[in-house]
């Protein structure tokens, strides 16, 4: 039992669990934000989790939760870090394996999109072409990939059905769960079982994200319930977008928060105001001013100022 395992028995809770890839923009400061006022609103503990498994830019996390807590955001019980715990991901992994619901797939990207889709299967879904192979096709397929330096990916044999979560902005989000990745070839324990582990030992029982992983959302619920964790509430929430409508990103301009007090940028006042509040002036004036059924449904459009020389 980890230390989070012992607290998190103790609260229900929410997080904000940002990839410390590079600094935060506006909009993901948004999302973690939204989180918090979820949680705190919600008589929950805010817990935090950096999803470092991947793609990790020396120093981001630290400076991550740093603006956190320089808006003056509490962390309650140890901030997790992913690459700390791949023992649990491994452990969730062999309970799978134990009832029969993980296979090594061998199969490229450039596989799967050339293999025929199964029928009723949304396009991109894996087709299930590792699922059944004999022990000898089996053998081959992993020579054959080990010849050319790779290692099999580990699959969930999810039996390709539909399934749906409730959710609190979206209402039902149904989709297909194919035979997701466990166990990514390069040996990286992939986000989906990771995000639902650590979600579980954490004792999160409300996930507060970005719009965009609303249709991770079913998929997630259905490894929760093969691993005998509660499904947590999700909350989807609107996303930032460039005025031309993509995704918010880096390339817009002055979009993370150092970048932005070049611009002696009122955050606070943007946030009330993006989410249909008007205008906030501190956490505090968030928490008393925050009301999920007044809370704009609507993407907010935020148009980046240039970046200023040294920002
Ligand atoms: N690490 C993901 C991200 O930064 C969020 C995952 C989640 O909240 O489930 O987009």
């Amino acid at each position: 039992m980890t230390a989070a395992t012992v607290e998190s028995m103790l609260t229900p809770a929410g997080r904000f669990a940002p990839s410390p890839s590079g600094d935060l923009h506006i909009g993901n400061v948004r999302t973690g934000i939204l989180a918090y006022l979820w949680a705190v609103t919600t008589s929950r503990a805010f817990r935090w989790r950096d999803e470092d498994l991947d793609r990790v830019q020396e120093g981001a996390a630290d400076r991550q939760l740093a603006q956190f807590r320089a808006l003056g955001v509490t962390i309650d019980g140890p901030v997790v870090q992913q690459s700390t715990r791949t023992g649990l991901y491994e452990a969730a992994c062999e309970r799978l394996e134990a009832r029969g619901l993980v296979y090594e797939c061998y199969c490229s990207r450039r596989d799967i999109l050339a293999a025929p889709s199964a029928p009723h299967a949304p396009p991109g879904a894996y087709p299930g072409t590792c699922r059944d192979l004999t022990d000898s096709a089996r053998e081959a397929a992993r020579d054959r990939l080990h010849a050319s330096g790779r290692a099999p990916a580990l699959r969930l044999a999810a039996d390709a059905r539909d399934c749906s979560i409730e959710d609190v902005l979206l209402g039902t989000v149904t989709a297909h769960v194919d035979d997701l990745v466990l166990r990514r070839g390069d040996g990286v324990w992939a986000y989906n079982l990771a995000v639902v582990v650590d979600d579980g030992d954490m004792g999160i029982d409300q996930v507060v994200r970005g719009d965009d992983l609303a249709s991770s959302a079913p998929r997630q619920a259905h490894l929760a319930r093969l691993l005998g964790l509660p499904v947590p509430e999700y909350v989807h929430v609107p996303l930032v977008l460039s005025p031309t409508g993509a995704r918010l990103a880096k390339r817009d301009g002055a979009v993370t928060i150092s970048q932005l007090a070049q611009h002696d940028f009122d955050l606070w006042r943007w946030m009330g105001e993006s989410l249909g509040f008007g205008p906030w002036t501190s956490l505090e004036d968030a928490v008393a001013g925050f009301d999920p059924a007044g809370m704009t449904r609507d993407a907010a459009v935020f148009d980046a100022p240039p970046i200023s020389d040294g920002a």
